[in-house]
């Protein structure tokens, strides 16, 4: 996403509106940000611990590890578990790359499933067809923030001996079966990329589980495998969340649970106003979906997408690419139909705005030029 894709101008309606957010909210953000350059720690302290302390107590009984990014968070899961070398990982063929990037980075193999055809996330009968005596590891996507079928993927991990990981960038608050994602696995990787549902001004991301001794060593490969400053027990890395991110987040952090309600309503209100179209397919509200996105199927979706263009309404294509289908991955040699789900979504999926700080009249304005699109 460009900058431009991220701000509406008064009369456009931008797929997110960081702008909105940050107007509501300059009043706190801004002196907190200049609270950490007047004591000049950058790096560290008590912001980062903060955060990690009131995030960790948002998702439930677990521990929090703040990192660079949430490619890192998922990264280093992976590499603490000793996930490596000769071992193979499950994961979803819709994803955005981070997810079968990390497993090639940890030196193993991503092995790619399809998708549930209802929640779009990684499909548990095709996990158990996929498993083999290599399989190490599961990482189940909350794509778009509806939950992945954490009870299944738990009883398939639990039968093969596999740990079950969740990549929740797109899910913070997400609930499953009254829970908040991250707690029925070993461990759980949040991004704050600034488009999330709980976005920093750059890049940051977290590591949640209720494993301490994980968390430790998490923390320690985050920290040039330090425990004590110069004591290097762990090959480690730099990856840290700045402080000023850190800053930034502590003032979001309680307003995520209205945003997230809020952005259940304009689901509702998409869902009530579109429904009963056989050109389009809604996105099913799964309990405890956190809208991250608002991802409709079409048919003719490039044809819409110009003509809410000209509307000034932008949408976006989350993606327009399936995992297995990318150059990196030619030497598979992957074919569409081994993931059918995936390889329709990728063709008409079509994500439609979806903010907070949307109005009634905004949504109304959307649904009004998608139905005109479709009678015309
Ligand atoms: C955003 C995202 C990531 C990666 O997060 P970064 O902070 O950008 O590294 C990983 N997985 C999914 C599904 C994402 O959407």
């Amino acid at each position: 996403m460009n900058n431009k894709a991220l701000t509406g101008t008064r009369n456009e309606i931008p797929l997110v509106d960081l702008k909105a957010q940050y107007q509501r909210l300059k009043s706190q953000i801004d002196p907190a940000i200049q609270e950490v350059i007047d004591r000049t720690a950058f790096i560290g302290g008590q912001e980062i611990k903060k955060f990690e302390k009131n995030f960790g107590k948002y998702l439930g009984e677990g521990e929090v590890v703040s990192c660079a990014n949430g490619t890192d968070a998922l990264e280093m899961i992976l590499t603490a578990l000793g996930i490596g070398r000769g071992d193979e990982v499950i994961v979803p063929a819709m994803s955005w790359i981070s997810t079968s990037e990390v497993v090639v980075t940890a030196g193993a193999e991503p092995i790619f499933v399809d998708i549930d055809p209802q929640t779009y996330c990684i499909d548990p009968e095709a996990v158990e067809n996929a498993v083999t005596k290599k399989t190490k590891a599961i990482i189940a996507v909350h794509l778009y923030g509806a939950s992945a079928d954490l009870h299944k993927l738990q009883e398939i991990a639990n039968e093969n001996n596999l740990h079950l990981i969740e990549d929740s960038a797109q899910a913070h608050g997400t609930d499953f079966k009254g829970e908040k994602v991250g707690n029925s696995c070993i461990a759980s990787a949040f991004s704050f990329y600034p488009g999330k549902n709980l976005g920093c001004y750059g890049d940051g991301g977290a590591v949640y589980t209720r494993d301490r001794e994980l968390a430790e060593k998490i923390r320690m490969i985050a920290h040039h495998g330090q425990k004590k400053k110069h004591r290097h027990i762990l090959h480690g890395r730099n990856s840290r969340l700045d402080t000023l991110q850190a800053a930034i987040l502590n003032v979001k952090l309680p307003h995520l649970d209205d945003w997230i309600e809020q952005k259940r309503k304009w689901a509702g209100l998409y869902h009530q106003k579109l429904h009963g179209n056989e050109a389009i397919t809604l996105p099913t509200i799964t309990e405890g979906h956190s809208f991250h996105l608002f991802v409709i199927q079409v048919k003719h979706r490039q044809e819409l997408r110009n003509y809410l263009k000209e509307q000034d309404i932008q949408t976006g294509i989350h993606y327009p690419k399936a995992l297995p289908f990318h150059e990196c991955y030619n030497y598979k040699g992957h074919r569409e139909n081994e993931f059918p789900v995936a390889a329709a979504l990728q063709k008409r999926t079509l994500s439609l705005p979806m903010y907070a700080e949307l109005t009634e009249e905004k949504v109304q304005t959307v649904i009004r030029h998608i139905k005109n699109f479709l009678h015309q």
